[in-house]
């Protein structure tokens, strides 16, 4: 099995991708590396309408779309998932779950994960009641009650989509206003289904094994009250995929990681792209535009 390229991107969503379809153009030796379903949060996006070239589209189809640009120019995938980066000399040393690689030039393309509400039994209810994905797991709540909790385009954009579903959903947000478009907030303002719940925020979740109910404290007068539900979905905003990372320097306090011009890090032959930056808007063609802006980097980087 071959390991050492001269550059390796790890992730393939919309960011890794972008990258890739650049570097094959530039004839690098070169290979992508997925944990997981190609196409990363595409895969979970409901609707896509800001899609340029697509009307509006089904994330899970977009996805596809994009992957099948990487079949297409026949670009080498390794599915794993990497624990650990490191620099030695020029040369990177990637280690997975499955080998070790090492490359020239690496561009980290991770993107992010749900952040959680921090309940100790958070992590045990996951699969029973408790989702961070609306797309992916709505069908279980069918004429059933759930609770979003969140105020962000995401929180409004799977409400919207687990409307179309469930019985009932609570819509809960510590804000009286939300964070997310003025438009989507419209929409959900006129569906029968949704309730709006402001200004709350959970305490706990309640449980005998599947989620039950949650108790929420009002943020003006801190009245307590407990809503009965069948599932909660947690959408409170996301935290980088760059734990593997283990090189000085490379990431701010909250585990982003800066860039200057040309998506450049802080180390020289490292390059980043996409969510995984600290950015206030998450985006598709931002993250596949920062990609080919990588991709370039890289490729004047090895002398291309
Ligand atoms: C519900 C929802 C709806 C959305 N709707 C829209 C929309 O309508 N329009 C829009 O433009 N954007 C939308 N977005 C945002 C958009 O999906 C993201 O901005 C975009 O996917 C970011 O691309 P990325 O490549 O940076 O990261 P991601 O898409 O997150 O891809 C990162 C990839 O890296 C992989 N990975 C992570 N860590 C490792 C590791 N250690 N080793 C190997 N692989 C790893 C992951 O499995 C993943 O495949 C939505 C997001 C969500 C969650």
């Amino acid at each position: 099995m071959k390991t050492d390229y001269e550059a390796l991107i790890i992730g393939c969503g919309p960011a890794g991708m972008g990258a890739a379809l650049e570097l094959k153009n530039a004839g690098v030796d070169f290979a992508i590396i997925e944990k997981d379903a190609p196409g990363g949060k595409v895969n979970i996006a409901p609707r896509v309408d800001n899609y340029p070239g697509q009307h509006e589209i089904p994330g899970p189809d977009l996805a596809m779309v994009l992957f099948q640009r990487i079949l297409d120019n026949k670009i080498e995938m390794i599915s794993d998932e990497v624990t650990s980066l490191t620099k030695d000399g020029d040369l990177f040393t990637l280690i997975g779950k499955y080998a070790t690689y090492h490359a020239k030039t690496v561009l980290i393309a991770t993107g992010t994960k749900e952040r959680k509400l921090g309940f100790e039994n958070e992590d045990r209810l996951l699969g029973h009641g408790l989702s961070y994905c609306a797309l992916c797991d709505g069908h279980f709540f069918k004429d059933k009650v759930v609770a979003v909790v969140g105020g962000g385009n995401v929180a409004l954009k799977e409400s919207i989509h687990l409307a179309g579903l469930v019985k009932k959903l609570y819509l809960i947000h510590r804000r009286n206003e939300f964070r997310g478009d003025r438009k989507l907030v419209d929409k959900i303002k006129e569906m029968d289904k949704i309730e709006i719940v402001t200004p709350y925020i959970p305490l706990e979740i309640l449980d005998n094994g599947r989620v039950t109910g949650l108790k929420i404290q009002n943020r003006e007068d801190g009245s307590e009250k407990v809503l009965d539900i069948d599932g909660i979905f947690p959408l409170i905003g996301q935290d980088p995929n760059s734990e593997f990372i283990k090189i000085d320097g490379v990431k701010n306090e909250w585990g982003t990681i800066p860039f200057n011009k040309g998506m450049v890090t802080s180390v020289e032959g490292l390059y980043v792209a996409g969510d995984v930056t600290p950015r206030d808007i998450r985006q598709i063609y931002l993250a596949e535009h920062d990609g080919k802006v990588a991709a370039k980097s890289m490729i004047e980087f090895l002398g291309k």
